[in-house]
């Protein structure tokens, strides 16, 4: 039992989440409240970001799971003191470090829904992208050679400081950002701006990227496109990054190398034979037949070597298919009474039961998890005013 929730609740996983869970909350919620795709929502991606940060490492976690927040707080990993939601997320997405950061312009990720048919016989998909070039008329200058100034507003500081009285003896210090060069530090005087870039020196293309999707990639698969990220003048532009995201399959599930399939059997099937169809996901249709005289049960579990997912770099070689079976029994009162004894004469005897009169004839009804309290007497039910997990099976 974990002291709280707090932090799988953000995350939106359960508190037994494994750590590959917990890495692809992380990645889906980051790519979804980015300050870049969602500028309102600063605090929800600081909170995403805590959260993994805990949650990530098993220490921290461990540490969670018995004191709660108020034990990360408190205690030494991190010392009350989380890491800045951007760095959690360049380390994530492998963006480099902070070094790097202060000479090359940001990294942008995107996510690209993929389905597993495409991750299966490989794609390219076309993904249209708006990014800052820089501008070939000026050369990123922003005007004319020698026409940019220091802002004399702020003085080239790019920031404005203001004293603000609070009460008697209380001043506040508030910084923003220069209204005059909007931060740059410089202008350029209307008369020498560059009427290309409107002084900006930078202008948006759009860049059409191709994404190829090799046989084998898998879900959370990065693409990397060094370079491709916005240019911004004396600064090495940053990489755009695809990070794929794999759509569910109505047929199959991917476990890994290998494909998981539900297959569906008619208690005859079950237990005379069969012959079943099983698509592939590159529209190959296979046949399976079971052994004469083979009996599978529901819940039996049976592989196709090589007809899972194909591997990566590699992808003549394949991992498994497995097909998990589900035998469908019959609804009630299928059969004439009467036959019954027919049917009873060819399946394996029934065991017999010794009845005795000490022993009690209880009645057997139909059970329903979603009801709450329907195993309590009607005196017991009045008297429930807790909400209790689940229906006990009362025997007394
Ligand atoms: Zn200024
Ligand atoms: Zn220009």
């Amino acid at each position: 039992m974990v002291k709280e929730t707090g932090y799988y609740d953000i995350l939106g996983v359960k508190p037994n989440a494994s750590a590959e869970e917990i890495k692809k909350a992380y990645r889906k919620l980051a790519l979804k409240y980015h300050p870049d795709k969602n500028p309102n929502e600063g605090e929800k991606f600081k909170l995403i970001s805590q959260a993994y940060e805990v949650l990530s490492d098993s220490q921290k976690r461990n540490l969670y799971d018995e004191g709660g927040e108020q034990a990360i707080k408190e205690g030494g990993l991190t010392g009350g003191h989380f890491s800045s939601p951007m760095d959690i997320f360049d380390m994530f997405f492998g963006g480099g470090g902070r070094m790097n950061r202060e000479k090359r312009g940001k990294n942008v990720v995107h996510q690209l829904s993929v389905s597993l048919e495409d991750m299966y016989n490989g794609a390219t998909r076309k993904l249209a992208l708006h990014k800052n070039v820089i501008c070939a008329k000026c050369e990123g200058r922003g005007g004319k050679k020698g026409a940019v100034e220091k802002c004399s507003t702020c003085k080239g500081r790019g920031m404005q400081v203001h004293i603000q009285q609070l009460g008697p003896g209380m001043v506040q210090q508030i910084q923003s950002m220069c209204p005059d060069c909007q931060g740059q530090g410089e202008t350029i005087s209307p008369k020498d701006r560059c009427k290309t870039c409107n002084g900006k020196k930078v202008l948006k293309e759009k860049k059409i990227l191709e994404v190829h999707i090799d046989k084998g990639m898998k879900d959370g698969q990065k693409i990397m496109f060094h370079g491709e990220g916005d240019q911004e003048p004396g600064l090495e532009p940053g990489d755009v990054i695809i990070v794929l995201e794999q759509r569910d399959n109505e047929t199959f599930q991917r476990q890994g190398e290998n494909l998981v399939m539900k297959m569906e059997l008619q208690l005859a099937e079950s237990l005379c034979g069969f012959r079943k169809l099983v698509p592939t996901l590159d529209q190959r249709m296979l046949v399976i037949t079971s052994r004469p005289g083979e009996v599978v049960k529901h819940g039996d579990l049976k592989c196709i070597v090589n007809e899972g997912m194909p591997r990566l770099k590699d992808p003549f070689e394949k991992g498994i298919l497995i097909l998990q079976f589900f035998v469908r029994f019959p609804e009630h009162f299928w059969l004439p009474l009467t036959k019954l004894p027919e049917l009873e004469n060819l399946l394996p005897p029934r065991e017999d039961v010794m009845i005795t009169d000490d022993m009690e004839q209880v009645d057997l009804v139909e059970f329903d998890p979603n009801a709450r309290s329907q195993s309590f007497g009607r005196e017991a039910y009045e008297e429930d005013h807790h909400p209790r997990a689940g229906v006990q099976c009362q025997t007394s």
